[in-house]
């Protein structure tokens, strides 16, 4: 019969150690129609995951409004050599 690991503490299956909960550090990138876990859990010593389905998350259907055109892109950098020139001995060259 299998354990539902459902909360912190709950021993791994593996190594019976109090699994930890863990999240996202920052929100995942938004991706239409995908789905991602908002929590779950993690066994600290074997680091076997325990997802959870409660903390499935849905996107919600983005509508992309294209009104504005597209997002300003960064300037592009200019890739012009700056490097001295290898002849260059401080003495004119006609001398
Ligand atoms: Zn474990």
């Amino acid at each position: 019969m299998a354990i539902k690991i459902t909360q912190a503490g709950q021993p791994c299956k593996h190594c019976l150690t109090p699994v930890v909960r863990k999240s996202h550090a920052k929100p995942p990138a938004k991706k239409t129609g995908a789905y991602y876990f908002e929590y779950w859990f993690q066994c600290p010593k074997c680091r076997a995951l325990y997802m959870v389905d409660d903390a499935k998350r849905s996107y919600p259907n983005v509508v992309q409004t294209s009104l504005f055109g597209e997002a300003e892109k960064p300037p592009i950098e200019s890739t012009e050599s700056t490097e001295p020139d290898a002849g260059d001995d401080g003495l004119p060259p006609w001398d």
